[in-house]
């Protein structure tokens, strides 16, 4: 055990998870997750974040609350994406660890045995990696690895191999990540970006146990780019560099048509090379308005200080936590995410 944290902490360990339509997986997963928590920790709490689900999965918690009284739930007032959903759960967090799992089985609840051996041993971010994304579409996985090749040569931070959502957090590393309050989440680069004692903990992605995936193409670019935006400004620096290559370029053919000009007379001057380097410039400049306008639509989220999200119901033995703005379960006022934010934790 990690010494100070786990005593002064109610829970030795608090099990995150984000839920979508997953009514299904619940019981499944619970008959799974519970005896291997039994098994490696004195006290636990499973934190179920349910992201506006419509169809029976408040049902399925509020009835594994009945059988379990260690089961709670977080739930919003409509769904505001995975990532913000685990960042709700790490706020309501209060176990000396803190775990992070698909609902979906996709994640061998197994492994948190070895996560938490690894924790006691005296690692704070213990990570699953994963070994094969066989469970995944050939084009899904073909873009994946592009998009991690791109990350890697743009990102200002690096991003172990594999690593995702599934992991182990000491105490010390969700107070860390609980005052990174930013609405364009990109939760593996956060993990990173923390730093603390890290290890990798190889595991085999199971399929996926009932429904599909929440994720379409769509979500995904938005994921992608909101990933490489919030972590580097390569994209709009890079923009310098096209238009001091572009310029010395036209400087020179200017030099060179000034020249010949001058020493060879006036030439009909071809249209075509004209018309192409104006849509060409054209199109340059469209492309490095959009790659700002995308940065300037992130800043605009984030200086507008909305909520990260709004809890309609909560069910379980699950606090207060550290929302901020309004909590429309308790139609309370909490402005103790102010305090978060400046660092006074
Ligand atoms: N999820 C969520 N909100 C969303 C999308 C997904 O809470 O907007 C949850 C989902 O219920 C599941 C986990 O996040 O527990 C992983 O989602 P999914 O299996 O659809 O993603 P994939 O495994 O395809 O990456
Ligand atoms: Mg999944």
């Amino acid at each position: 055990m990690t010494g100070d944290a786990a005593q002064d902490v109610r829970t030795e360990l608090s099990v995150v998870i984000p839920v979508l339509n997953e009514a299904e997986n619940i019981g499944p997963l619970l008959a799974r997750l519970v005896p291997i928590l039994m098994r490696c920790v004195t006290s636990y709490e499973i934190i179920f974040i349910d992201d506006g689900s419509t169809d029976d999965t408040m049902l399925a918690i509020h009835r594994a609350n009945m059988a379990d009284r260690n089961v709670g739930c977080v739930s919003f007032s409509r769904n505001f994406g995975k990532e913000v959903a685990i960042a709700a759960g790490l706020d309501h967090a209060s176990g000396a660890a803190t775990v992070i799992i698909d609902a979906d089985l996709q994640h061998p609840p197994e492994m948190i045995e070895e996560f938490v051996a690894r924790w006691r041993e005296g690692y704070k971010n213990v990570y699953g990696q994963r070994v094969d994304r066989s469970d995944d579409s050939p084009l899904r996985r073909a873009l994946t690895q592009r998009f991690y090749k791109i990350f890697g040569s743009v990102g200002e931070t690096t991003l172990p191999e594999g690593a995702g959502d599934f992991r182990l957090l000491d105490a010390q590393a969700v107070a860390a990540l609980r005052t990174l309050r930013e609405r364009a989440r990109f939760n593996k680069g956060l993990y990173a970006w923390i730093g603390f004692k890290s290890i990798g903990v190889p595991f085999e992605v199971e399929t996926r146990a009932h429904g599909v995936s929440k994720f379409s193409y769509r979500k995904l670019t938005r994921f992608a780019l909101d990933g490489l935006m919030s972590f580097s400004t390569l994209p709009l620096m890079v923009w310098t560099y096209i238009g001091t290559a572009i310029s010395i370029v036209a400087l020179t053919t200017a030099i060179y048509f000034v020249g010949e000009t001058l020493f060879f007379g006036t030439d009909v001057p071809g249209f075509a090379s004209l018309i192409v380097s104006v849509t060409f410039l054209a199109g340059v400049q469209l492309l490095s308005l959009g790659v700002i306008g995308e940065y300037i639509g992130r800043i605009f989220a984030e200086v507008k200080r909305r909520p990260l999200y709004l809890v309609q119901e909560r069910v379980g033995p699950i606090g207060q936590g550290i929302d901020e703005g309004l909590d429309i379960s308790t139609a309370q006022t909490l402005i103790i995410g102010q305090d978060i934010r400046r660092g006074h934790v």
